[in-house]
């Protein structure tokens, strides 16, 4: 494969070397570490936006003298509350809900729910302060928030090895609205889908909520499409991922056409992804679960990724249970994804946070890689980042490149607020056109504040002015 134009050869961190670091922006960090000991992944996050806000926070004094990145690091309200759910055998088992609503300066709290068990304050914390910068990238009127529960669909609680009936999902979704619902609404919180909350899920809880306050809103996006779903939601994240991705290669005057892409999860993110780089020319070779990954030398057919689909959205199987059916495809118990593949082009992590270390990078790099697009969010290690941003190779954060899932989940609010349905055209057509205009907004900003082709930068950049602004526009 051809090669790419460098891009600004500097880590993150090296530029907190090269770029005089506001002792501002060192004091709200020393602050937030002191004040969340032991919430590594909601500072990772901040430490990740926060050292490359300092040539803004240079040019804008206003934005210190406003308190903006204290403000901006403390989420305004933090909900939590029991969930207590009666299991298929009578038995009541208790979870954890939670809401972080975490910056409502540009529209109301938007972003997912995951239900997991690795699900706490400090994950919920990162994913809802990640959502700030990518909802306002969205160039849409939406906050940042996040929520769930460490509830697991994936393993019922009195069967090893068996997971929740459907049943169960229903009455721990329903046992969560309960509570949630005083909390949210059309036009102070909007929820969505994330790990393990897909379309099941979102139909229980809102059919709680409607039942509940006896009002039939748009208070949570990723319905099916028959009350109120927008066309393209289930494939807005993934596809958007690859549209951004598109826009990264057409700057350099490149296309997907014969890359080889490794993918990892193959859940809804990973999923569509595949699909959309498959529809252009791209070969996927892997993609991944909790069980392994499956490796396709030549590249997966649409055959193998029906069937992984239907395995994963109708099924709820494990790549394990079908993998050796799969014509072409091997199969590699709880391995390492990113290490597999001995020719990549380009890689998209859309599984999980930190599921992709410097070894990965090293090895991606070492084997080819030009590109690495985030479907899922923070899936890079801080080393990792470091590793790709030094390159010079195409990198794209989560917080530009995932964008495509809450852009579309914007628009889904549009047409229940109109009381209209778009064609699957129109939504893809808008969706394509927000991812660009992500990327051009992150590159623009990139090379404005002088680091140019530095995505990290950019999109950080962009997204954290809009914000800023209508924080010191609204007062304290
Ligand atoms: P899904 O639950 O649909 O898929 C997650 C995938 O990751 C599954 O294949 C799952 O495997 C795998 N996975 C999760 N945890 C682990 C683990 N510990 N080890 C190995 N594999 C694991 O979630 P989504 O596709 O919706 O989300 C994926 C990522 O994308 C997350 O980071 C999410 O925050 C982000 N994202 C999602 C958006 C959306 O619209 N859905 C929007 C923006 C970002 P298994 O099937 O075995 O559980």
């Amino acid at each position: 494969m051809e090669s790419f134009p460098r891009g600004d050869s500097r880590s993150s961190h090296q530029l907190q070397k090269g770029v005089k670091m506001s002792e501002y922006i060192e004091q709200v960090l020393e602050d937030v570490r002191r004040k969340n000991v032991g919430q590594t992944e909601f500072i990772q996050a901040v430490e990740e936006v926060l050292t490359t806000l300092a040539p803004v926070i240079d040019l804008h004094p206003e934005y210190q003298e406003n308190a903006i990145l204290e403000r901006l690091v403390e989420p305004e309200r933090i909900i939590m509350f029991s969930v207590p759910w009666i299991d298929d055998k009578g038995i009541i088992r208790v979870n954890r809900g939670y809401r972080v609503q975490f910056n409502s300066a540009i529209g109301p709290y938007k972003g997912g729910l995951r239900f997991d068990p690795s699900v706490n304050l400090s994950v919920l914390k990162f994913l809802g302060f990640e959502q700030i910068f990518k909802n306002s990238l969205t160039t849409l009127p939406l906050g940042g928030g996040k929520g769930g529960s460490d509830f697991n669909p994936k393993q019922c609680p009195h069967t090893p090895g068996r997971r929740c009936s459907n049943h169960e999902v229903m009455r721990f979704c329903q046992s969560f609205m309960t509570e949630l619902q005083r909390h949210v609404g059309q036009n102070t919180d909007v929820p969505a889908g994330d790990i393990n909350v897909g379309a099941r899920e979102i139909g229980y809880l809102f059919g709680q909520y409607k039942r509940i306050m006896n009002n039939w809103s748009g208070v949570l996006t990723g319905k099916a499409v028959s009350f109120g779903g927008s066309l393209i939601r289930p494939e807005a994240t993934g596809f958007g991922c690859v549209y951004f991705a598109e826009n990264m290669l057409a700057r350099v005057k490149q296309d997907f056409q014969g890359k080889r892409c490794v993918v990892s999860g193959s859940g809804n993110v990973a999923s569509y992804a595949a699909k959309k780089l498959m529809s252009l020319g791209a070969k996927v070779l892997t993609l991944s679960d909790r069980s392994g990954a499956i490796y396709a030398e030549d590249g997966l057919t649409p055959e193998a990724w029906l069937a992984i689909n239907r395995l994963k959205e109708v099924e709820r199987g494990e790549l394990s249970d079908i993998a050796a059916t799969l014509q072409g495809v091997k199969f590699f118990p709880k391995a390492n994804v990113w290490q597999i593949a001995d020719k990549v082009d380009c890689a998209f992590p859309c599984s999980r946070q930190n599921e992709l270390d410097a070894p990965d990078a090293e090895y991606l790099l070492k084997h080819g890689c030009k590109l690495v697009a985030e479907g899922a969010n923070m899936p890079s290690t801080p080393s990792a980042v470091d590793i790709f941003v030094k390159s010079g190779i195409l990198y794209a954060p989560g917080k530009a490149a995932n964008a495509g899932g809450v852009a579309t989940s914007g628009l889904e609010m549009s047409q229940n607020s109109e009381r209209m349905y778009w064609t699957a055209e129109t939504v893809d057509s808008k969706l394509r056109e927000i991812m660009a205009a992500i990327h051009d907004n992150a590159y623009a900003a990139a090379e404005q504040y002088g680091h140019k082709g530095n995505y990290v930068m950019g999109a950080n950049i962009a997204g954290f002015i809009k914000v800023a602004d209508a924080m010191v526009a609204q007062g304290v």
